[in-house]
């Protein structure tokens, strides 16, 4: 399958429950919500989008061929101290070894791999981490790209307005829903509400099965009083978490 990209970048993830880790952005083109055109947003099933997702011409983007051409993308933008496991047929310490300290050079070839179960690389050392966003990433991301991109030693997350069915991976499920949308998927890691949106109340999805519920103020000329009511929910509520858009606040992408 071809995959159409609007960009991918490598920053912090600015909202919800991995709010301050390093990732790489993965922006999909499209939506199936809104065509990210402005003369067509007045008349959109959702009209408060920030983001710019029409085409594949940002830092990174284009069309790739196949999935492992879009993972290799994806870990070209990982920053080489982040990328501290040893490459595909390197060498691993002897069972029981210690592993090396943070910076030091990995083992010689021809060491022997450690048991499955032996302990990962010192505490601390970084988890590769992609979110894969857009535009509506569902409508383009695939079983095949996940096994790619993990198989580089990704987590990948995926932030989705929850229309569409997730394929068969494992992710960290982000779920936006849209008021006016039809919601698909109903459990998942977190669930990020823009807020306030009339006909898609707090209380509508308080129920369903997600481990995190993110109250995310929205953006616009109402910031301000959209983040004094956000804060008076979740006060309320404690069900339902603050989620800034901190990458905004620090003007980072
Ligand atoms: S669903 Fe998400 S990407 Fe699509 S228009 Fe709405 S905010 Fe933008």
């Amino acid at each position: 399958m071809a995959y159409s990209v609007k960009e991918i970048f490598y920053t912090l993830q600015g909202e919800g429950a991995h709010s301050g880790r390093p990732a790489v952005f993965l922006r999909f083109a499209g939506c199936n919500l809104w065509s990210g055109r402005e003369p067509d947003r007045a008349t959109a099933v959702c009209r408060f989008c920030d983001t710019e997702f029409v085409g594949s011409d940002g830092d990174g983007g284009g069309r790739f061929d196949s999935a492992e051409a879009l993972a290799a993308a994806v870990e070209a933008c990982w920053p080489a101290q982040g990328a501290a496991w040893p490459a595909q047929g390197a060498a691993w310490p002897a069972q029981g070894a210690a592993w090396p300290a943070q910076g030091a050079a990995w083992p010689a070839q021809g060491a022997a791999w450690p048991a499955q179960s032996a302990a990962r690389p010192a505490r601390g050392a970084a988890q590769r981490f992609v979110v894969c966003t857009g535009g509506e990433p569902l409508l383009q991301l695939d079983a095949e790209l996940i096994a790619a991109v993990r198989a580089r030693g990704f987590v990948l997350a995926v932030e989705t307005n929850g229309t569409l069915a997730a394929p068969a991976g494992e992710l960290w499920l982000t779920v936006s829903p849209k008021a006016g949308a039809p919601l698909t998927l109903r459990r998942g890691d977190e669930l990020k509400l823009v807020y306030p949106q009339a006909g898609a109340e707090p209380e509508r999805y308080a129920q369903l099965d997600f481990a995190h519920f993110f109250l995310q103020p929205m953006d616009g000329a109402e910031k301000a009083r959209n983040t004094r009511l956000a804060t008076e929910y979740c006060l309320a509520h404690p069900q339902w978490r603050l989620s800034l858009q901190t990458h905004k606040l620090i003007g980072i992408r």
